[in-house]
């Protein structure tokens, strides 16, 4: 009996030096860390921060302290909620009494009621939001059409021009801050919506006006596509296009996955490459129009495809179709950097090139390309040849003007006098 008593004290008193060692190790060789601190170096008007501690272990509390000039302000001072190793709180420097200017932040993070870890940040409190002056803005764009901007900020900004859910960015063209903007209206924007100008400042103060550019409505005409008609050609087509194994899906199915999937798919892959224009201007005059070409198929055409008299899809068509002679030679709309040519989707092999500030153009369903990627090309230089790749049923040519990657009309850029005066007061002061 002695010996086993004997025997589950000593194991009682091992597993005590192994909680208190284990506890001490935790203490001195588990540091606590802070992350997310570095969202206390910018201080605007309001901002919500969120600070993680790792390891929770043992942290009682937690206090956040500003310093400046001879003010102290605690920003917050709590312990950790349950279940969580994070902490959020507001910051209002006007409220608190912190002055613009540079401050000292000090997270303290004290764990077991006497050790404390601290973590100090260099902080700019900057109140004032940025003021936007709009220099130039037109009076009213279509929808569907491009417009463009020029506006001075009074600090450096992040500046960007907002069409409902779209925001399409500006480009700083002078050391005060003045920048420049293209932006488009998608072809179903209501008439009422209020564009924007959004500036936010190195802080994340943001200042929103509204551009005062009117919208005006355009009428897109309504097209009905039988599908029935080329059945085979479309097959072939679609077939191809969603790579081949599909022997157990429908041809409804299938073209409804072409036309509308791919379609998204191929749209995104267009924004992207359209986040690629270099800040400068590569252009001059207006755009040209694939001479000798008559159009087939207007930009925001609404299209309804019919199968054995039911309506199996829809599209909306944001380009122009030109056609002209088979495998006619397509040239450059004007002069910029091919920033892509390869095959996009149902684009087919495509064409698009550059001009800088955000405005670009495409051009589809080509039978090859006479340029590559990275390529200055001048205005009128055949960049490939008409063909029908990708999702079309004849020979054309599909051309569109693209701003941040959105499809916007042509019919615009083609035109001299327009170029004249909707864009080029943008570039003078
Ligand atoms: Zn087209």
């Amino acid at each position: 009996m002695q010996g086993i008593k004997k025997a589950v004290r000593t194991l009682v008193l091992i597993a005590l030096a192994g909680v208190i060692a284990f506890t001490v190790y935790n203490l001195f060789f588990f540091k606590p860390k802070v992350v997310g601190l570095e969202q206390l170096e910018k201080l605007p008007k309001r901002k919500d921060i969120t600070l993680t501690v790792t390891p929770r272990n043992y942290v009682d509390l937690i206090t956040v302290t500003a310093y400046q000039g001879p003010r102290e302000v605690i920003l917050f001072r709590g312990g950790l909620p349950e279940r969580t190793n994070q902490i959020t709180f507001r910051v209002e420097p006007k409220e608190i009494g912190l002055r613009d200017g540079p401050a000292r932040i000090v997270v303290e993070v004290r764990r077991f009621y006497v050790l404390r870890e601290s973590f100090e940040v260099q902080a700019i409190v900057d109140t004032e939001p940025p003021r936007v002056r709009i220099i130039y803005a037109p009076y009213v764009v279509r929808q569907g059409g491009s417009g463009a901007v020029r506006v001075k900020a009074s600090e450096e900004v992040d500046l960007y021009v907002e069409v409902g859910e779209v925001r399409f960015r500006s480009y700083r063209v002078s050391e005060d801050n003045v920048h420049i903007a293209f932006f488009g209206v998608p072809p179903d924007t209501p008439v009422r919506e209020v564009i924007k100008v959004v500036a936010v400042d190195r802080a994340g103060n943001r200042t929103v006006i509204p551009l005062g550019t009117g919208i005006r409505r355009n009428r897109f005409r309504r097209v009905t596509i039988d599908l029935t008609r080329r059945e085979k050609l479309i097959r072939t087509k679609i077939y191809s296009l969603l790579g081949g194994n599909l022997e157990e899906m429908d041809f409804v199915t299938a073209f409804r996955k072409v036309n509308e999937e791919l379609r998204r798919r191929d749209e995104e892959r267009i924004r992207e490459i359209g986040r690629r224009s270099k800040p400068e201007r590569l252009w001059k005059g207006s755009f040209i129009q694939m001479p000798g070409s008559k159009v087939l198929s207007y930009y925001g055409e609404k299209r309804t495809y019919i199968y054995k008299g039911k309506v199996v899809s829809r599209s909306r068509h944001l380009g122009y179709d030109l056609a002209s002679v088979r495998n006619s030679r397509v040239p450059a709309a004007n002069s910029g950097i091919v920033v892509f040519a390869g095959d996009l989707g149902i684009y087919g092999n495509t064409v698009i090139i550059d001009h800088g500030f955000g405005v670009m153009s495409l051009y589809a369903h080509l039978a090859d390309f006479k340029v590559r990627e990275g390529e200055r090309v001048k205005k009128g230089q055949i960049i490939g040849i008409t063909d029908m790749t990708g999702l079309a049923f004849g020979d054309h040519l599909h051309f569109s003007i693209l701003i941040d990657g959105y499809e916007v009309t042509p019919l615009e850029w083609w035109d001299p006098k327009w170029v004249r005066m909707r864009i080029e007061p943008v570039f003078s002061d």
